[in-house]
């Protein structure tokens, strides 16, 4: 079987829909002419998606306020925020360019989804004539909606873990129950884990293997035929064309990332220096067996904050590369991290969304090629 290639999920919003966010905040127009204009992106994401060659799609994310926040709150500005949300929770991560993203913080329980992903998968798969994929948040992300010290009044932190692993489960199944072919979960506090950023106290706690097991705590609960369809991406970060993690040792997380039971993970590289050292971390611990599921290792072999196309012929030559680490049937191509996380993003490396959202199209074109060459040299 040629090598699989899969994107991670997001793409930037044309400009047009992103001052339709921001009208929508300001009250400027209804929720009627936002989704219109959702709706034409979407139909653009998927259209421009499919004309790459690649064989499964997405909708870009394009109705997400962010990557993380899908289920909490409408607008990154915070129209549509849950009750029981304040807008002034943890730092989920402070990057490189020195600005930051904020988590909403749980004031009460019980914690429940606002939306799930399967309402994108709905209007994508109605639009899309190739299969589609989603993407969800991890629990381990969510859980930080919690205080780190501290209890909330009456919902107890356990309690709160409980009906978290509810929500995030229910989110696969409806996603998959919707149409999508293959549900990936973003992990992008794998790596900022060991961070220990001092303005940002979780990243401190040595908090990688509560991660680790609060995702296996709903991985657990698929078969091992459903968990081959069910990944993990992993990542330094990608907002406004900076990272937040990139500097910490890759291999603190990839020693440990394959402990959770995915079938496939999306594993950032191109940015990496040495991107052979990771070829052979993945081969080294991702596993054969994972209770029942070969890990298929998604090689990044584009970087989506660098606005240089990477030619076919550089992907095929990673590729070719890694398989010398990383057996052929468990070897996959796919991009660095979503190509805009989240909904507003100006890509500033590439001067404007729109430019930045040709450059993503062009950049999975070379993928697909790349991928479809390296399989032809390795004879598969
Ligand atoms: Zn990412």
């Amino acid at each position: 079987m040629a090598i699989p290639a899969e994107n991670v999920g997001s793409l930037p919003r044309p400009m047009r829909l992103q001052e339709a966010y921001a009208a929508y905040d300001a009250g400027e127009i209804d929720r009627e002419q936002l989704v219109a204009e959702q709706d034409a992106a979407c139909h653009d994401s998927i259209e421009r998606m499919e004309a790459t060659g690649q064989r499964i799609v997405s909708d870009g994310e394009q109705r997400a306020s962010s990557f993380a926040t899908y289920p909490l709150t409408e607008t990154l500005g915070g129209t549509g925020l849950a009750d029981n949300l304040a807008p002034d929770g943890q730092f989920f991560a402070i990057f490189d360019d020195g600005h930051h993203r904020q988590l909403p913080r749980l004031k009460s329980g019980p914690f429940r989804y606002r939306t799930y992903a399967a309402e994108f998968v709905e209007q994508a798969v109605a639009m899309a004539t190739k299969p589609v994929k989603q993407a969800v948040i991890a629990p381990s992300m969510l859980m930080l909606l919690y205080p780190l010290e501290g209890e909330v009044p009456g919902y107890p932190r356990e309690q709160f873990l409980s009906d978290l692993c509810d929500e995030t489960e229910k989110d696969i199944r409806q996603a998959f129950a919707a149409g999508a072919s293959r549900v990936s979960i973003d992990f992008t506090e794998g790596r900022l884990a060991n961070k220990n950023d001092a303005r940002n106290p979780w990243t401190g706690r040595d908090m990688l293997q509560e991660f680790i097991d609060l995702n296996n705590r709903v991985l657990d609960r698929f078969t091992a035929d459903e968990r081959a369809d069910i990944g993990l991406h992993t990542c330094p970060g990608g907002d406004l064309d900076s990272v937040h993690s990139a500097e910490v040792p890759y291999e603190l997380l990839l020693s440990k990332m394959f402990q959770i039971n995915a079938g496939y993970f999306l594993i950032q590289c191109a940015s990496e220096r040495d991107r052979e050292k990771v070829y052979e971390l993945c081969g080294k611990y991702s596993r054969a067996d994972a209770n029942g599921v070969g890990q298929v290792c998604f090689m990044g072999v584009i970087d989506p904050l660098n606005p240089t196309v990477e030619t076919p012929e550089q992907v095929r030559d990673e590729l070719t590369t890694a398989a010398r680490h990383i057996p052929v049937e468990r070897l996959g191509a796919t991009d660095d991290c979503g190509f805009s996380p989240f909904s507003i993003d100006e890509k500033p490396k590439h001067g404007s969304p729109d430019f930045a959202r040709d450059i993503a199209f062009a950049k999975i074109a070379a993928r697909v090629e790349g991928a479809a060459m390296a399989s032809q040299q390795l004879g598969i």
